[in-house]
């Protein structure tokens, strides 16, 4: 049996599978909608996310709004998670031990919503979900705004890599590509259906 999203978010916010949990002040489990054609995946929570244990509420939340709002896309339409639950100190990389003891918690989100479009927002995330579903990730320069075709037994999905708003905030010349790649996955969303892909 599949066990729902109040489920994984539960065990989330008690789970102590990695050092992350000593230094969290709240876990970040995921939000939005449960039957979401499109979940966004990042990376790991920053400090306004750990304050208030939901995704993407700071400054890089505020730009993916705003770009989901212009390319049509309502955020409580999307699930949005990150591969890592909690905060690492300091804002740092996730390291790749945080990342193994985590991500069967997104693993078990993804069952329990069946989305068309799996969306990596930034390297971590796009290289996770590639290399998950057996392809090879290219680096996320290569990677973003192409839609990879995945084949598993429960359907067939779309990976898509995004630049991290973070990123699109450092760096401005990636701001019109990521408003682009979500203006694409805005577009492949209100077209696809799981027998077309
Ligand atoms: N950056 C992420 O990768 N995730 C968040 O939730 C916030 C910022
Ligand atoms: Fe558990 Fe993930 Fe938090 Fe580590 S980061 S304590 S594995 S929820």
């Amino acid at each position: 049996m599949i066990m729902g999203l109040e489920q994984i978010a539960n065990e989330v916010g008690k789970c102590t599978r990695c050092r992350l949990c000593s230094t969290r002040v709240n876990a970040v489990p995921g939000d939005g909608s449960s039957n979401a054609k499109i979940m966004l995946i990042g990376e790991a929570p920053g400090s306004n996310e750990d304050a208030q244990g939901k995704p993407f509420v700071g400054r890089a939340g505020r730009l993916l709004n705003e770009m989901l709002a212009k390319a049509g896309l309502r955020r409580e339409d999307i699930y949005i998670t990150n591969v890592v639950k909690c905060k690492p100190p300091g804002n740092r990389d996730p390291e790749p031990e945080e990342i193994g003891a985590c991500s069967p918690y997104l693993d078990r989100q993804i069952e329990a919503i069946r989305p068309l479009i799996l969306g990596g927002l930034g390297r971590y995330s796009s290289q996770y979900l590639m290399e998950k579903y057996g392809l090879e990730f290219p680096g996320i320069t290569k990677a973003h705004g192409n839609a990879y075709k995945v084949d598993s037994l429960f359907g067939h999905f779309l990976i898509f890599p995004l630049y991290h708003p973070a990123a699109a905030i450092y760096n401005q010349k990636l701001r019109p590509e990521l408003e682009r790649d979500i203006a694409e996955l805005a577009r492949i969303a209100g077209i696809i259906k799981m027998q077309d892909i």
